[in-house]
């Protein structure tokens, strides 16, 4: 399907919001386009609307064009703003894997727009003629999240790669956890695929959840769709400043990537012959699922320590799992000393 055809027509028909200053900003000194307060204090300008340099700088860093790189409010933005912009509410569907990340269905929720799931595999792992079995006619966007959360494991290339030759629609490649894996994601194959979309963040390797910036990478011609449907200031003055000193170091992620890596070993090992574990399963992100003999009352007893951990378990069909973020070294040690305490 060509992609004009995927878009809601509204959307297509639209007029986005446009300043002054998108236009003629090159040839002016004095701003006296956008009710801004005159007096500087450092925030007095509005934002640029497109983070033109922090797009320079990523796109040197991931080998992205510019005009194929979209800033967001977090990588939760462009999930929402990419079912505005295909599915017609109550009318049209997506569809994401069983289990995932919870947000896409949120985001659809909001937009009063039908979920599909297809269920993983007992191990979690991709079966792609049950993904691709279960499109139908109006189904519009499939959210692939790999590494997955809450499952924590890279999903095969080769199973992504099948459904993405076999959808006519967009695939939307979610890659927050991409950076603790060696593997290189999607991000090289965007020629290959014109209707894929590949999100990462500045949440989880780069440290900064607190800014809220997430990334989108895909065609010149969705990237235009997400500009034309998002706020105008999505990402504020003081985060693209954080972004922009962060990406003067892009190795220091690789080193506190090394650390989590190794921290999640050191967690997988000290809690593989605890009593209450069942399983450990694989990942490839900054987290275990773990499965207990009673999620509940580990949860519980957890929290009353006020170690906060997250019960997956209703997610996972009642499966007894917690998804246990990797912490610091002390943290690490003192959540295997509480586990081993309360057998
Ligand atoms: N995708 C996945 C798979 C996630 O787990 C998360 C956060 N938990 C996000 C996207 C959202 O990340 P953010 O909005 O912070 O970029």
């Amino acid at each position: 399907m060509e992609l004009d055809d995927l878009i809601r027509p509204n959307i297509l028909a639209m007029k986005p919001y446009s300043s002054a200053r998108d236009e003629f900003s090159g040839q002016a000194g004095i701003f006296l386009d956008a009710n801004e307060n005159p007096n500087e204090t450092g925030l007095n300008r509005y934002p640029d609307p497109y983070q033109k340099e922090i797009k320079r700088k990523l796109s040197a860093l991931k080998g992205v064009a510019e005009n194929r790189i979209f800033l967001g409010n977090g990588s939760d933005e462009p999930i929402d703003l990419l079912i505005r912009i295909f599915c017609r509410p109550g009318v049209d569907s997506i569809l994401i894997l069983d289990p995932t990340y919870g947000m896409y269905q949120v985001a659809a929720a909001v937009n009063d727009v039908t979920v599909i799931k297809a269920p993983l595999t007992e191990n979690f792992e991709l079966d792609p003629e049950t993904v691709l079995s279960q499109i139908q006619r109006d189904t519009k966007i499939i959210f692939l999240c790999s590494p997955n959360n809450p499952s924590g494991n890279l999903l095969s290339k080769t199973a992504m790669q099948r459904i993405m030759g076999n959808f006519t629609g967009i695939v939307v490649v979610d890659e927050a956890y991409i950076d603790f894996t060696d593997d290189p994601g999607f991000i090289d194959e965007l020629d290959k695929y014109p209707h894929l979309v590949v999100l990462q963040t500045f949440s989880k390797a780069w440290g900064m959840a607190g800014l809220r910036v997430g990334m989108a990478f895909a065609s010149e011609r969705i990237i235009q769709l997400l500009n034309k449907v998002k706020p105008p200031y999505n990402i504020n003055i003081l985060s693209q400043q954080k972004i922009l000193n962060a990406l003067e170091n892009p190795e220091n992620v690789k080193t506190a990537m090394t650390e989590i890596i190794s921290q999640r070993s050191w967690l997988r090992e000290h809690l593989a012959n605890h009593p209450s574990v069942e399983k450990i399963y694989p990942s490839d992100s900054n987290f275990l699922l773990i499965r207990f003999r009673d999620a509940q009352k580990i949860f519980r007893e957890l929290l009353s320590l006020q170690i906060i951990t997250r019960d997956r378990s209703s997610v996972l069909h009642g499966s007894n799992c917690l998804r246990i973020t990797v912490g610091t070294p002390e943290e690490n040690k003192k959540l295997v000393e509480a586990l081993f305490e309360m057998t």
